[in-house]
Order: C-alpha cells, then sequence, then structure tokens
C-alpha cells in the first residue's frame, strides 16, 4: 500500500509499530507532496526540519497538515495575506500543543483564503489553490488548502477553521469529512481571529472515524479561551456504531428552494432514502428566518472582522510598508498589505458599528441572530439531527464567482447558520455530481451533540462507498 493513502487510523497503527515506520510515513507525505503540490497548491509552506520520531501518544507519527492561521511557534503564520508576511509566532495554539502532546507531526501550513474570507480560496495572496478532482475548479475556501491536501493524500489528516462554512464548504467540494465543532467546543488560543463569535477550529479527514479521533484530541477546556467550554471530551469513536434506529433526522423545508443544484438535491434525497432504510425517521422541519441568514452573518461577521484586523498596522506584525511617518506608515501598510476582499470586509464591518449605523445594523444583526439561534433550539425540541446540502453547487470554475461578492457569499447559504446559532455541523461525501464532481451532505445538532453526529455520518459513511472514490491526479 502507498503509505500516503493510509487514513488517520491506519497511520497511527502503521507509526505505532516501529519509530522507522513512522519516519518513513513523514517522508512519503513530503514526498507526495513535492511531487504533486505543483498542481494543487494546497501548501504555503512545507516544515523541513525532521521531527523526533515519538511512538507514544494516539496519534504518534501521523502527519498532519495545518491551515495557516493556526499559529505553530518558530513557523511563518500569514493567513494568506501579504500583511502577515514574515510573522513567526512565538507560541503553538493550544491545539498544536495537543496535536504534538498526541505524538503528532506537522507536514506543512495550507493554503488558504486572506485572514479566511472567501469560499474559493481564491483571496489568498499566495495564488489560488486548485482541486483535486479538476484542477480547473476551486477547492472550495477558506481552508481550501486544509481539504486539498487531505483529498489529494498530501496530508493524513488537516486542521482547518470554520466561521460561516469553511471546514465544511471545502470539505464537501473535495470530498473530504470536514466537522466544526460546537461553538466553545475548541480552543480559538492561537488561531488568528476573523469572527470571535463565530470562529471554531476542526478536522478535515479522510473518514468519519478519522474526525471523531481527532476532534478528541484537540477538543477541551482551555484557560487561554475564555470562551472555551469547561465541559468533559467523550470518547467520539464509541459513538461509530452503525446504527442510526430510531433518531428523528429533520429536512428544513426552507432550504429545498431555487438555486439548489438538481444534482446536489438528488444527492440529498438519496441521503434522505439511505437513512430511512437504516431506520431512521424523516420529519420536514422549518427554519423560518432560513433567508436572513447570509444577511446576519455578512453584518455580525464583518464586523468581528474589522475590529480583529484593527491590530495589523505595521507595528506589531509581519509586513510594514516604507514610509516617512508613522500615520502614513499605518495608511501605506494597510493599504499594500491588505487584499482586496479584506478590505470589502473591513469597510463593511466599519460601517455596520460605525455611531448612526450600529442601531440599523449591528444591533439589529444581532437580534435577528438570536431569532435565528431560537429556529435551532425549537428545531431540536423535534429532532435530533438536521440533513441538508453543504453547498448549493459541486465545485465551481476557478474565476466563475471572484468579480460577484453577492453570488460568492449566497455558496456559503446552507452553513453560516451552524456558526450563527452555534451549533455543531459535519460535511460527509454524499456522491458526485454528473460531471463526477464532489457532493456533500451537511448534518448539524444540538450544541455539544457531536456524539450524535458522528453516529449519523458512520452509519451512512458504512452504508455508502463515496468517501472511497480518490481523484486522479
Ligand atoms: N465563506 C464564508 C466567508 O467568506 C465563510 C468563511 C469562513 O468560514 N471562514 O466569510
Amino acid at each position: 500500500m502507498e503509505l500516503h493513502k493510509l487514513t488517520l487510523k491506519q497511520a497511527a497503527e502503521f507509526s505505532k509499530a516501529n519509530p522507522q515506520n513512522a519516519k518513513e510515513l513523514f517522508n512519503a507525505l513530503k514526498a507526495r507532496a513535492k511531487a504533486i503540490d505543483s498542481k494543487v497548491k494546497a501548501y504555503l509552506s512545507l516544515i523541513e526540519k525532521e521531527p523526533s520520531f515519538e511512538t507514544k501518544g494516539i496519534l504518534a507519527g501521523v502527519p498532519i497538515s495545518i491551515k495557516d492561521n493556526i499559529c505553530i511557534e518558530g513557523c511563518e503564520t500569514t493567513c494568506g495575506s501579504k500583511i502577515l508576511k514574515g510573522y513567526v509566532p512565538p507560541y503553538d495554539a493550544t491545539v498544536i500543543k495537543k496535536l504534538k502532546a498526541a505524538g503528532a507531526f506537522i507536514v506543512g501550513k495550507c493554503n488558504m483564503d486572506e485572514f479566511a474570507f472567501g469560499s474559493s480560496n481564491e483571496s489568498s495572496a499566495f495564488g489560488p489553490v486548485h482541486n483535486p478532482w479538476d484542477l480547473t475548479r476551486v477547492p472550495g475556501g477558506s481552508s481550501g488548502g486544509s481539504a486539498a491536501s487531505v483529498a489529494a493524500d498530501e496530508a493524513i489528516a488537516a486542521l482547518g477553521s470554520d466561521t460561516g462554512g469553511s471546514i465544511r464548504q471545502p470539505a464537501s467540494f473535495c470530498s473530504a469529512v470536514g466537522i466544526k465543532p460546537t461553538y466553545g467546543r475548541v480552543s480559538r488560543y492561537g488561531l488568528v481571529a476573523f469572527g470571535s463569535s463565530l470562529d471554531q477550529i476542526g478536522p478535515i479527514t479522510k473518514t468519519v472515524e478519522d474526525a471523531a479521533i481527532l476532534l478528541g484530541v484537540i477538543a477541551g477546556h482551555d484557560p487561554h479561551d475564555s470562551t472555551s467550554a469547561n465541559l468533559p471530551v467523550p470518547d467520539y469513536t464509541k459513538s461509530l456504531v452503525k446504527d442510526v434506529k430510531g433518531l428523528k433526522i429533520g429536512l428544513p423545508k426552507e432550504y429545498f428552494v431555487k438555486g439548489l443544484d438538481p444534482d446536489v438535491e438528488q444527492a440529498v434525497r438519496k441521503a434522505v432514502k439511505i437513512y430511512q432504510d437504516l431506520g431512521a425517521k424523516i420529519v420536514e422541519i422549518s427554519l423560518p428566518h432560513t433567508s436572513y441568514a447570509v444577511h446576519i452573518y455578512y453584518i455580525v461577521a464583518t464586523a468581528e472582522a474589522s475590529s480583529n484586523l484593527g491590530r495589523f498596522d505595521g507595528v506589531r506584525y509581519g509586513f510594514r510598508a516604507q514610509s516617512s511617518n508613522l500615520s502614513d506608515m499605518y495608511l501605506k501598510t494597510r493599504d499594500e498589505g491588505f487584499g482586496a476582499e479584506a478590505k470589502r470586509r473591513i469597510l463593511l464591518g466599519t460601517f455596520v458599528l460605525s455611531a448612526g449605523y450600529y442601531d440599523a445594523y449591528y444591533l439589529r444583526g444581532l437580534k435577528a441572530r438570536t431569532l435565528l439561534k431560537q429556529d435551532f433550539e425549537k428545531a431540536f425540541e423535534q429532532v435530533d439531527l438536521i440533513l441538508s446540502p453543504t453547498a448549493p453547487t459541486p465545485p465551481f470554475k476557478l474565476g466563475e464567482k471572484v468579480d460577484d461578492p453577492i453570488s460568492m457569499y449566497l455558496s456559503d447559504i446552507y452553513t453560516i447558520s451552524a456558526n450563527l446559532a452555534g451549533v455543531p455541523a459535519i460535511s460527509i461525501p454524499g456522491g458526485f455530481s454528473k460531471e463526477l464532481l464532489p457532493i456533500g451532505i451537511q448534518l448539524m445538532a444540538k450544541p455539544f451533540a457531536e456524539e450524535t453526529i458522528f453516529r449519523a455520518a458512520y452509519a451512512f459513511e458504512q452504508a455508502t462507498d463515496f468517501h472511497k472514490k480518490k481523484p486522479t491526479l
């Protein structure tokens, strides 16, 4: 077997057997990345230093790739932005500490949309990522590099971050598994902030089992993140039981509307049938504030982003423009350092927070967010899970939406609600379009019900073969 094709579970077993194996595996992944990444462009940097080959820990010797907005001590962290070029964090994010403690190796830092603003990876200052299934198409975003690295077998598994779909939508576009945990499940310490009330780090993997193992490693309370929940972390692998009998799965009627690609709709309908055959009960539900989700998100997320990005001023981090005086230096650094999408978000966010518009936009956006959250609370009184498409379409062509931000923003329609409501959500491989492009299926559950998600996702995966298909590169 070619080593780069191993799942996380298999890789951990292989490496544990012998430290020499771990070394072989790490080198196999790096060789794979060197051979094909000129086409995929999933990585911004590869870790050149050989790690010390540990055999202890549940991820001993497992090579993992990391989105470039997660800090690793001594490794450049750019967030896909020119403004952070050259920034080398002096500390590890909590998730990195946990990965290292579990024995994992970091392969490299993954390309991403600038500051995680985007759904196609095209806003990266360092060029786009190409979808391994069709190099003329986008891998999704913003964790496009993380998802592509897993799909192309350039990493055994990856970490991404999700503010409005950035783990799930690229997982869907690349036929990988991606889970956004409940808000507070995973520490955000060392994740460069985009929308602090929405951001979560999560796994992108080849299988549901791998995601369950990896989430178990990175989850948990952290005194460095006051929003991380002080709750025990269950053994998620215990939920992988291939049984959904008696589970109630809701289908939101507002989700099956114009704009949903027919191939995607058909894949979701097939998934419904599979769940019925497995013994789950399907119920139609309503999430009445769905049509406001994109509007709410682009108020709340940009407001938070504009505030979070205030710290990039040329003094503290990364890039500094040449100039003759201080205020000129601030202006030039931000003008030259940020790309178009980052500037658009800073302008929008500053506008909705400004004195004359705060009540009309930001405050109203927060109130509407509460209504949307209540939609989910009500729905979860009725059902255990909500099933939906992850994205309205299969992966689109590179360049297709770059000049049309609204159409780009609409591609997040099914994913952003989970962030606004704080609930966990997974995307799993759900089939292929007529053009043989990946389609993802999303499952959401109530806060901290990741176990229910894993149970249902695993049952679906075991009943289907979609996750076994690989792109030919
Ligand atoms: N695509 C969404 C956006 O552009 C979500 C991004 C994310 O989750 N980081 O904001």
